[in-house]
């Protein structure tokens, strides 16, 4: 079957990574068209645009999406996250974030096999708040965290479906429960209530704090995680580092009801310091590109790229070379 690809490399080392995930996926065999969009930061400064509407649409007519990354240091800070990133996330109902880590043993733990799932359309990142006699002494700004009971529980069944089907069958649920009593009490109701569903599936919680420590010195007692929105993006990142860097961290947006394209994009950010250096590890967009595979059915291509690059640890070069040593080992 032939899958319908809507390719955003964006900005910096996106174009980059995006070309070697595209590599891989041509060599594993399987049959695409990649639809390309310019967007991103050098569009935004050329011609003033975002995401316009009949783009989106565009966008929403393909198979999957595979992104690379939106970021420019000539724009303002929010004007992409918000234009198109959040608004992607939003139109396409995107609302799980997958983020699998997996490392052997290091200096500071025993190894890393864990996913986070990030609810990933609401809590402070659905944009409620404003401000009051803006740059004036007595400025207001609000930042509110929105919390739907669907919204969250939809999230958590996600996480307890995956927790099922993985080895270990454990889920833990992450918040601050004791600070913010308002969301956490829905959260944590919400986890209890479809975690009865789910007898065969051990549960636990921590508050995020403590879990920024676990993280590090003992990621292993992790199997799923799942987590609100800002948490889940703080904790990611701190994933990626325990798990081989930043280069290696990758993820999928996904609409698990199917009525839309998913998008999967390395959890990096364009590195305006490293691009057009070559030295941009393009391993994160590649893992991107297998959990694309996996999504629209072509799971035996995709276990091949997730072979060749968690066996890549001896491959190293410009961003080129390690996607066509990975794209030969496939
Ligand atoms: P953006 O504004 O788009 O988020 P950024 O530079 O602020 O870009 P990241 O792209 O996430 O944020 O990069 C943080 C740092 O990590 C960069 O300075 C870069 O040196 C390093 N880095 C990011 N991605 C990679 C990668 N794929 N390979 C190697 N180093 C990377």
């Amino acid at each position: 079957m032939k899958h319908r690809l809507a390719i955003l490399p964006g900005d910096g080392i996106g174009t980059e990574v995006t070309a070697e995930a595209l590599k891989v996926v041509g060599a594993a065999g399987v049959d695409y068209e990649a639809v390309p969009f310019d967007l991103g930061g050098e569009r935004y400064l050329r011609t003033g645009e975002v995401l316009p509407d009949s783009v989106l649409e565009e966008i929403r007519a393909t198979d999957a999406i595979l992104m690379g990354a939106m970021g420019h240091p000539d724009v303002a800070p929010g004007v992409l996250e918000r234009g198109i990133i959040l608004r992607l996330r939003f139109a396409l109902d995107l609302y799980v974030n997958v983020r699998p880590f997996r490392a052997g043993p290091s200096a500071f733990n025993n190894g890393v096999d864990m996913t986070v799932i990030r609810e990933n359309t609401e809590g402070t990142y659905a944009g409620e708040g404003g401000f009051l006699r803006k740059d004036t002494p007595h400025e207001v700004a609000t930042q509110g965290s929105l919390n739907t009971r669907m919204g969250v529980e939809r999230c958590i069944r996600f996480a307890f479906d995956l927790a099922r089907s993985r080895e270990r069958h454990h889920l833990t649920l992450v918040h601050k429960t004791n600070v913010l009593t308002f969301a956490g009490d829905l959260w944590q109701r919400a986890f209890d209530a479809v975690a009865a569903e789910y007898p065969d599936v051990a549960t636990g919680y921590h508050h995020v704090d403590a879990a920024c420590i676990y993280f590090v010195a003992e990621p292993g007692r992790y199997d799923v995680i799942v987590t609100d929105n800002l948490f889940g993006d703080i904790l990611t990142d701190l994933g990626g580092a325990v798990s081989g860097g930043i280069g290696r961290a990758a993820s999928a947006n996904l609409n698990p009801a199917r009525t839309g394209p998913s998008l999967f994009e390395p959890v990096h950010g364009s590195a305006p310091d490293i691009a057009g250096t070559g030295q941009a590890d393009p391993r994160a967009a590649i893992v991107s590109a297998a959990m694309l595979l996996d999504f629209v059915g072509e799971s035996e291509a995709a276990a091949r790229v997730f072979k060749a690059v968690s066996g890549s640890d001896d491959v190293t070069g410009t961003t080129s070379d390690i996607g066509s040593k990975i794209a030969e080992r496939v």
